[in-house]
């Protein structure tokens, strides 16, 4: 196996252009001893609130707790049932199970991947009250025309959609379009009791401290991680135009390039798409993806399995076949490099190489 000639991701290439503005935030922040809560995650709520075009937005500890407190603050619990994709990482349907209720799972739409919202309206019942749509890989789900409250796993997608939903989560690991250094995540709303619900259930529902009126958790937002996050938001946008212009180039590539096959599907064209991921769909897709990987060019599979097949939710009753599309893009689907710091070199190896395998 050769080195890595493509990474899938390069923090180190984005971090160095804008390296002196951020040891700057790191320092200000050691000085200033807060490292809990604060003027730094006050200043990146309001900034962030501002770039989402939403009322609030809520600092929290990652995308997953976003999730979490968000159906918490709903109060969904036992007895309860939320519906969302098949076909997600597994926290948007790990979060339903934690909190009591039981995940239901929908079917996606072939071209979008995204979960179908005719099917998301049919696996709704008396007895939910939430429905979880993904905006997965950066491009806008359609929504369904559902009566429960809808909670929008933008983990993937900051920018791509306006809220529509009660709340979109956001995370900010560093492999998604915003990435801290570390764990971070976020909650917007233009909900205001609903965003002071997350903000009380943030810190162990006390307010003030000792007197706790709900029980929450520790889902708090690093200081750090929020200075962190105040001198990379601003660069956001051209990170975005980057990636966009990065999806046109392969399909220049891809389309004049000989030996590709049909059967290679490329993510459709879509506005709004911000490609946090650039997922093909591939004919003998394991195969392809071990030549690439022996050639230096690195891939993942987003994502293998579905909910409904994985062990941890075997007791749920799916059975495989039980939602098709989402099976059959588990078989296919394999993500491109596409970071912002991708050279138009590298792109042109990817597509080569892809053209060299078939
Ligand atoms: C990354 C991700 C999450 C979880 O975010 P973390 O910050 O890693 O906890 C949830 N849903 C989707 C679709 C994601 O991609």
């Amino acid at each position: 196996m050769s080195a890595v000639r493509v990474p899938l991701l390069d923090v180190s290439a984005q971090n160095a252009p804008i390296r002196a503005q951020l040891l700057e935030a790191i320092t200000r922040v050691v000085d200033s001893g807060t490292f809990i809560m604060g003027p730094e995650v006050q200043a990146f709520e309001v900034e962030l609130a501002a770039f989402s075009g939403c009322r609030h937005a809520v600092g929290l500890s990652s995308g997953t707790d976003a999730l979490l407190v968000a159906l918490m603050a709903l109060g969904v619990g036992p007895g309860d049932e939320v519906v969302t994709s098949t076909f997600s990482f597994y926290a948007t349907a790990g979060c339903i199970a934690r909190v009591g209720a039981r995940p239901v799972f929908a079917d996606i739409e072939p071209d979008s991947l995204n979960l179908d919202p005719a099917a998301a309206a049919a696996a709704c019942g008396p007895r939910t009250k939430a429905v979880i749509p993904v905006h997965l890989f950066g491009r806008a789900s359609r929504l369904p025309a559902v009566q429960v409250p809808l909670i929008e796993d933008a983990a993937q997608s900051i920018g791509a959609a306006p809220l529509s939903g009660i709340a979109s989560c956001l995370s900010f690991f560093p492999s998604k379009n915003l990435g801290a250094f570390g764990d971070a995540g976020a909650l917007c709303t233009n909900d205001q009791s609903f965003a002071d619900r997350v903000a009380l259930l943030r810190t162990h529902g006390s307010r003030p401290k000792y007197v706790h009126h709900l029980v929450g958790g520790n889902f708090r937002l690093d200081a750090l991680q929020a200075a962190v996050l105040r001198v990379k938001l601003p660069h956001l946008p051209r990170h975005t135009q980057a990636r966009r212009a990065h999806a046109a180039r392969y399909r220049q590539l891809f389309a004049a390039t000989p030996r590709i096959p049909p059967e290679l599907a490329l993510p459709p064209d879509v506005p709004g798409h911000i490609y946090n991921q650039f997922v093909v769909r591939a004919p003998r897709r394991d195969a392809l993806r071990a030549h690439l990987t022996a050639v230096g060019v690195a891939t993942e599979i987003y994502y293998p399995l579905p909910f409904h097949q994985q062990p941890c939710f075997k007791d749920l009753g799916y059975r495989e076949g039980a939602f098709p599309v989402a099976e059959a893009a588990c078989r296919e689907v394999l993500a491109l490099p596409i970071h912002p710091e991708l050279t138009e070199a590298q792109q042109g190896y990817v597509v080569e190489q892809i053209a060299a395998f078939y």
